[in-house]
């Protein structure tokens, strides 16, 4: 972490120089600009520089404030709102007010001069510090220490039907040696190992031993006193279980406690007229793991939106052609666009003017001098609510997966994509089977918890391009792009499987549940209609032909 921050602070500051490095041309720009106001100008040439020089004046204040040249900012600034007033006026400027805004901008000068002096970083602290030494986690490969031959071949078992991968220990005081040969994603410690069966001996002290441990630890145990408690914090523990272990409360701990990388970088697109800020504040988003695109040109904007589908639009408020309050309300006239949030970034510090493009469709308004650590902040807590709402229309909310109508359209973009690029793509049709009997045998509670095991069960073992939905009831689908129809069939029967071993608990004992799988491939179908059809038409004889079963569809 601290690491990256340095890094961040490093390639900002080359940023920085080369602003610096820019300001005598743009001081040049800003002076000439001025020029006519120094000798006798006309009302017409009075308006004209007036107007040029406000407009370059803000843009100067705006990267000045982002690049954290404060003097820099703050003069222009003046420079800026002296312009302003003196445009509202009637009048041309007399000569007294034009002798003002040359103080000013002799002001302006000095300022830079200050600001140039900057000296530029060493050349290798541009470098990011070469790729960072991670010692990667083995994805979903978890480690038992467990003495118990039988619950270790149980938990072996049902963890590999969710997908994880699982190794095992010999024996407890291995623990040391296999941490350092390989870093599991967690590890899974029986408290009640050890010769006298005594809670908190082997494992924790092997662990203690070890220091710092790499990895989250959950604890299993008999006991569930304070002292066994205790003893497993002071292990290290992340999470603990009671004896008997139910293995889908094991699964939800894992899942809770392995961190997977498959979250999306955030998408940010950035809008400024002014190419060096934007690049700023790309470098710093861009540095904290998200993906930017920057757009200078407001005309442009909608046809990006198309492209990168963004997650956050941060806009400028004052670029040429149309502002940024405009150019909000006409993103928020697309219905697709509406939900966007969209960050004011600007100069503007008049509170009313700030509102005003709030009002506009601007869900927030952060002022150009906004230190990193809070841009980034707000950056993400927007994004991280905008994902949350969208995931509530988009997901089922028992099971998380897609709902019915998402999946149907993932399922057409993803059939587009494979026409596109020529690669098959598969779909499959789950029902679980006697499903109503599960229901009036042991209660609906115990039905729906059937159902999100279902659902966990395919998360675990498909992957993140895989697209799972529940189409209603006891009904899932999968779209497998890249796979062919044999391909799908052996990985939708190995799912099919590991369902049938699970043990669903109830107070009466454990149960199993069986599911039959229909499935279709693309291009032998070629539309999701005729796809889904196949598909259904497939599981329909898949529960014909006895049920517990995998059928592919035929042309
Ligand atoms: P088959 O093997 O032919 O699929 O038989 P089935 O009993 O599974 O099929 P059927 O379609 O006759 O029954 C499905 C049952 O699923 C009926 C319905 O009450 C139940 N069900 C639908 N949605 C839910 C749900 O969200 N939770 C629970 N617990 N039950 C549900
Ligand atoms: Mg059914
Ligand atoms: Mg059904």
């Amino acid at each position: 972490m601290a690491d990256d921050a340095a890094g961040l602070e490093q390639k900002l500051a080359v940023l920085r120089s080369s602003y610096a490095a820019k300001l005598p041309d743009k001081l040049e720009e800003i002076e000439e600009a001025a020029a006519p106001l120094s000798s006798e100008p006309s009302p017409e040439e009075a308006r004209h520089a007036l107007d040029a020089l406000q407009r370059l004046s803000h843009k100067l204040a705006g990267s000045g404030e982002t690049f954290g040249f404060k003097d820099l900012g703050k003069v222009a600034r003046q420079i800026e709102d002296a312009c302003a007033s003196l445009l509202e006026m009637d009048d041309p400027p007399s000569s007294r007010r034009r002798e003002e805004l040359g103080e000013l901008l002799k002001s302006l000068r000095a300022a830079a001069g200050n600001a140039s002096d900057v000296s530029p970083p060493a050349e290798e602290a541009v470098e990011d510090g070469g790729e960072k030494a991670r010692k990667g986690r083995e994805e979903k490969t978890v480690l038992l220490a467990i003495e118990d031959a039988a619950l270790t071949s149980k938990l072996e078992m049902e963890l590999a039907n969710f997908g994880f991968q699982v190794r095992l220990l010999s024996h407890p005081a291995e623990l040391g040696d296999k941490l350092k040969e390989f870093r599991p994603a967690a590890l899974v410690v029986d408290l009640d190992t050890g010769e006298n069966g005594q809670p908190g001996c082997c494992a924790p002290k092997c662990l203690e031993d070890e220091g710092a441990l790499c990895c989250p630890v959950v604890f299993l145990s008999a006991g569930d006193d304070i002292k066994a408690l205790l003893a497993a914090v002071r292990a290290g523990a992340s999470t603990y279980l009671t004896k008997p272990v139910n293995t889908i409360e094991l699964v939800d701990a894992l899942d809770d406690l392995i961190e997977t990388d498959d979250q999306e970088p955030y998408r940010i697109l950035i809008v400024d007229d002014d190419q060096s800020t934007a690049g700023y504040n790309k470098t710093i988003l861009q540095n904290a793991g998200m993906n930017t695109s920057v757009v200078t040109d407001p005309m442009k904007v909608m046809e990006r939106m198309g492209h990168f589908a963004p997650e956050l639009i941060l806009m400028d408020l004052y670029m040429p052609g149309c502002n940024g309050q405009e150019l909000a309300s006409a993103v928020r006239l697309r219905p697709a666009f509406a939900g966007i949030p969209i960050v004011f970034l600007s100069g503007e510090t008049d509170r009313d003017k700030q509102l005003a493009a709030m009002g506009c469709g601007g869900d927030d308004f952060l002022t150009k001098s906004i230190s990193s650590e809070h841009f980034i902040e707000s950056v993400k807590t927007r994004v991280q609510r905008f994902r949350m709402l969208r995931s509530l229309m988009v997901r089922d909310s028992m099971t998380g997966l897609f709902n019915h109508t998402t999946t149907n359209e993932l399922l057409e973009t993803e059939l587009a994509r494979s026409r596109r690029n020529k690669t098959p793509l598969t779909l499959a049709a789950l029902d679980i089977d006697h499903f109503k009997s599960v229901n009036d045998t042991h209660g609906h509670a115990v039905g729906d918890q059937v159902i999100k095991n279902l659902a966990k069960l395919l998360k675990q073992r498909l992957r993140s391009t895989d697209i799972i939905g529940r189409m209603g009831g006891e009904e899932f689908a999968v779209a497998i792009p890249g796979a062919g129809g044999r391909q799908a069939r052996e990985m939708m029967d190995r799912v099919r499987l590991a369902f049938s071993e699970i043990q669903h608990r109830t107070e009466m004992g454990a149960f199993t549940v069986t599911l039959s799988c229909g499935i279709a491939e693309f291009p032998r179908f070629t539309t999701a209609q005729l796809l889904t059809e196949a598909a259904d038409r497939a599981l329909y004889a898949a529960k014909e032909g006895g049920r517990d079963q995998t059928v592919l569809a035929e042309a």
